[in-house]
């Protein structure tokens, strides 16, 4: 056979599961066989997710692991729900995150990027994010993950960039785009506007200087408090509160700039915060958004004094050419010296920092692009509230909402070189502005061919904010955008709520008419088991291909999901992949178990008609199992989903099942349990696969090649039916078994405690009203506990315990009449009481302590009894042991 499935057929399973000899494999085999493109079907209802675009600044950290697991996740459940899944991947170019990886890259051959050109720097970029792009897809393959990687999107494709181009010449015809002075920050170090967004503001203890203004053309001194006194030359006034009494008589007077002597005007506003230092305003109108605003309020002028690199121009007069910083410095020294210094004193406020490379930004007035938020934000409010859109979990809809209502214009200009031009040219002869799709050959105003296009690209933001809709053909009216938009979810940090998913919504409504997706699944933030951040900087960064070497894929995938839920942060540690891995490895075991178990030849499936109880009882699970699966992924519950079908495979079926199976395939002429062993194998795998999808299709492959031959049986498990709840429901098995499982789990229990060989068979006497429900299973009781020999009898009449051992399991009472070692058991139980003592001693004195009580929250209150509780029980029960003991010495 030359078919690649056949390099999946085995007829055994390895001794041990070896993930780097199974996981690339079985990715190529899916790869080829073309499972991860969808077929467009319009009897059905689509599931769509485009994936959040990494940057191409590097490689993929835990957080990116966790991103595409989950999607992951849902995309092969709703595969096999049968629904055509289309799952998009895709990158991001990430303007200046990775500008600032290539000039790095620069800085480190002792050159800038102006050193080498526009043109060249562009090629370098592209170079560069080509090599990263093909990294990250390459990581992600390492995941398992089944987006279909035919449709892989990049944000500088040609059809993206028609969409942004598209887009931009759409809003600016409608006055939603527009071209305007305003305060935005200002990276030095970049030397490019940011948006709000792109700045971190980190609080910072700093100063508060009051600076003496001398009035002009009479005596005395306004004072006014600054946090940046070299922004002083840029003063066009000082303001004071129109109501403010000892400001009245100096409204409307002239006071000069210390150290340039430029005469300024003192003028009343309403806005001015009378509590923030004296009352008194430097007015800075081109470093402050708050005083831009008086300004232009009072027909004031705006006076720059800083150049794109933060050094003062010639507005500082003496000052031209100082670093901001060093200007600073020596002004305070010179207005001291002055006796124009008041006072400094110590002062906390937010400093924006760049979120690229954390210089200070500068408020700074510039000609930039924005977008008008306000119109978009309307609809995009209307959306969420009408429920249209829900957000999950459900506290982001009002931090959503929240954000939106109180939404500020947005500056999408960049002086960057990476990323998409904006599509706007200058006439030379009109000074026209002309925006158009294409490059246009003349001034639309003028005729005029001297035109030049804008130098400045778009915020990185702008199209990945098109991107449910641009990845799918918009503005050209495509069959994907037909048939997979509006897209179902969008699966991503909580930490990008407004940067991107709020500006998928008003994009997205705004270009199409429609809602991008359906639901917003927000997950948390992956930390450390100590539930710090990861970072370089701390060292506890874990990398998610080295994870995925040492423990194998499945194990990672399992890791990140274990105990996620939305918007909370998830810890990780190297014992959940450890958890993992011994996972893939017990269910390796156990399936290797029922594969050996088959016979030879052919495999009769058919259940029998009188399936013995244990049978029942494990169908009847595992289809309660199936509905609670379903269920919990339809509630985007991913981590709870994971673990139900961990316990069940783990414990009732790896611990119990297979335990009572062997006892009856030991047996000849008892029923064989091999249909029932295969079919909850079976289902479990179909289970599990979304979560671990390469050990589940190695075992799959490898199990089903040994039974007989099934024309609908699909070629692979990833397109197999996911298992749904049929309503088998055996209650009455469920009661019985779960009743033989805690008998012998307390028989082993007694036997732990007391330390017996695990090899020695004890006796036991099993009293039971019901004895004959016991009976049955008299065998699985003296197989796994270790019973030798078994009495079942009756409902214990007597009380007395002759040395005996007495467990109680319901209505069931079992006596262990074990010839124990009284002294060492003695000696044991003294130890054990005399720590008991002292943490009974230590829990009343914290439950008596009044300013305890009365401050801990309750449930911490609750939990001490709690504990209090069960150790005096335990105290009760080792003082009866111990007498039941002394008098069995006597
Ligand atoms: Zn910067
Ligand atoms: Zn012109």
């Amino acid at each position: 056979m030359t078919h690649s499935k056949a390099s999946m057929h085995h007829t055994d399973l390895p001794k041990a599961y070896e993930p780097r000899q199974v996981e690339d494999r079985t990715y190529q085999f899916w790869l080829d066989k073309g499972y991860f493109t969808p077929k467009i079907d319009h009897s059905k209802k689509p599931f769509t997710i485009i994936m959040p675009p990494p940057n191409v600044t590097g490689e993929l950290h835990l957080g990116h692991a966790l991103t595409a697991t989950l999607e992951d996740i849902m995309i092969r459940w709703h595969r096999m729900k049968g629904e055509p899944a289309l799952w998009l991947p895709s990158t991001d170019h990430a303007g200046i995150a990775t500008q600032v990886v290539v000039e790095r890259q620069l800085a480190a051959e002792k050159k800038t990027r102006h050193d080498i050109g526009r043109e060249e720097f562009e090629k370098r970029a592209w170079q560069w994010a080509v090599k990263c792009r093909q990294r990250i897809n390459d990581q992600h393959k390492k995941l398992g993950i089944s987006c279909d990687w035919t449709r892989d999107t990049f944000t500088l494709d040609p059809k993206p960039s028609r969409a942004v181009v598209t887009t931009f010449v759409n809003l600016y015809k409608k006055g939603l785009i527009y071209r305007g002075e305003r305060i935005i920050n200002w990276c030095p170090r970049c030397q490019t506007a940011l948006s709000d967004l792109e700045t971190s503001h980190e609080e910072t203890t700093g100063h508060l200087y009051h600076v003496k203004y001398p009035m002009v053309a009479q005596s005395g001194y306004v004072i006014v408090a600054t946090t940046r006194p070299e922004t002083m030359f840029g003063d066009v006034a000082v303001a004071v509160h129109p109501e403010e009494k000892k400001y009245a008589d100096i409204i409307g007077k002239t006071v000069a700039i210390p150290v340039i002597n430029r005469p300024i005007p003192v003028i009343a506003d309403e806005a001015v915060d009378r509590s923030f230092g004296t009352g008194a305003l430097k007015i800075t109108p081109a470093h402050d958004p708050v005083d831009f605003e008086i300004a232009q309020r009072h027909n004031l002028p705006l006076v720059n004094i800083m150049n794109k690199d933060a050094t003062l121009n010639k507005e500082a007069g003496p000052y031209e050419g100082f670093d901001r910083f060093d200007c600073r410095k020596d002004l305070l020294r010179r207005l001291e010296k002055d006796g124009l210094l008041v006072k400094e004193e110590p002062h906390v406020h937010a400093v924006g920092h760049c979120q690229r490379c954390s210089t200070v930004v500068e408020p700074w007035a510039s000609k930039q692009w924005f977008v008008k938020a306000e119109p978009l934000a309307e609809p995009a409010i209307e959306a969420v509230k009408s429920g249209q859109i829900t957000i999950i979990p459900d506290q982001f809809n009002k931090v959503y909402l929240n954000w939106m209502d109180n939404i500020r214009d947005w500056c999408i200009s960049r002086q960057l070189w990476w990323g998409h031009r904006i599509p706007a040219w200058y006439c030379d002869d009109c000074d026209e502005t002309t925006v158009t799709v294409g490059k246009p050959d003349k001034c639309a105003r003028c005729g005029s061919a001297k035109i030049h296009q804008d130098p400045d690209v778009l915020d990185t933001w702008f199209s990945s904010g098109l991107w449910p809709h641009s990845t799918l053909g918009w503005p050209e009216d495509t069959e994907d955008l037909r048939y997979f938009y509006p897209t179902t979810v969008m699966e991503t940090a909580y930490d990008i709520l407004f940067f991107w998913v709020a500006r998928m919504i008003m994009m997205g409504l705004e270009n199409t008419g429609r809602i991008p997706f359906r639901w917003v699944y927000l997950h948390g933030l992956v930390r450390d088991e100590k539930g710090a951040k990861m970072s370089k900087t701390r060292g506890n960064v874990i990398n998610p291909l080295d994870s995925i070497e040492k423990y194998g894929a499945d194990a990672l995938r399992f890791a990140v999901v274990m105990g996620t839920s939305a918007g909370s942060d998830v810890p990780l540690s190297s014992g959940k992949m450890e958890s993992g891995r011994n996972f893939a490895n017990k269910l390796w075991n156990a399936s290797r178990y029922v594969i050996r178990s088959l016979p030879e030849g052919t495999v009769d499936m058919a259940l029998p008609p009188n399936l013995p109880i244990e049978d029942r009882w494990i169908l009847s699970r595992l289809d309660q199992l199936a509905g609670k699966v379903n269920k919990l992924l339809e509630e985007f519950r991913f981590g709870e989903a994971e673990a139900e079908v961990y316990e069940f495979v783990w414990g009732e079926f790896c611990d119990w099942y297979i335990e009572l199976a062997k006892i009856r395939l030991n047996q000849p002429d008892s029923p064989s349990p091999v249909p029932v062993l295969v079919r909850t194998l079976e289902t479990s795998l179909r289970l599990l696969h979304p979560f671990m999808p390469f050990i589940t299709e190695e075992i799959w492959q490898t199990l089903v090649a040994r039974l007989p031959h099934d024309a609908t049986r699909p070629d692979s498990l990833m397109i197999a039916t996911y298992p749904i709840a049929t309503g088998f429901t055996d209650t009455q098995a469920e009661r019985e078994i779960s009743l033989i499982i805690e008998i012998i789990r307390s028989i082993r229990n007694a036997r732990a405690e007391s330390k017996i060989d695990p090899a020695k068979r004890i006796e036991a006497h099993v009293h039971a009203k019901n004895n004959s429900a016991i009976e049955p299973h008299r065998q699985a009781i003296e197989t796994l506990a270790r019973v030798q020999p078994l009495h079942i009898l009756g409902a214990r009449k007597e009380s007395r315990n002759d040395g005996a051992q007495v467990l109680h399991v319901g209505e069931v009472d079992i006596v262990l009449p074990m010839t124990v070692d009284v002294d060492a058991e003695k000696q044991r139980l003294e130890q054990e009481k005399e720590s008991l003592l002292t943490r009974i001693a230590g829990l009343e004195a914290r439950l008596s302590d009044q300013t305890f009580l009365s401050r801990a929250p309750q449930p911490v209150v609750d939990k001490e009894r709690g504990k209090m509780q069960d150790s005096q029980t335990r105290l009760q029960k080792i003082d009866e042991r111990l007498a039941e003991l002394s008098r069995m010495k006597a």
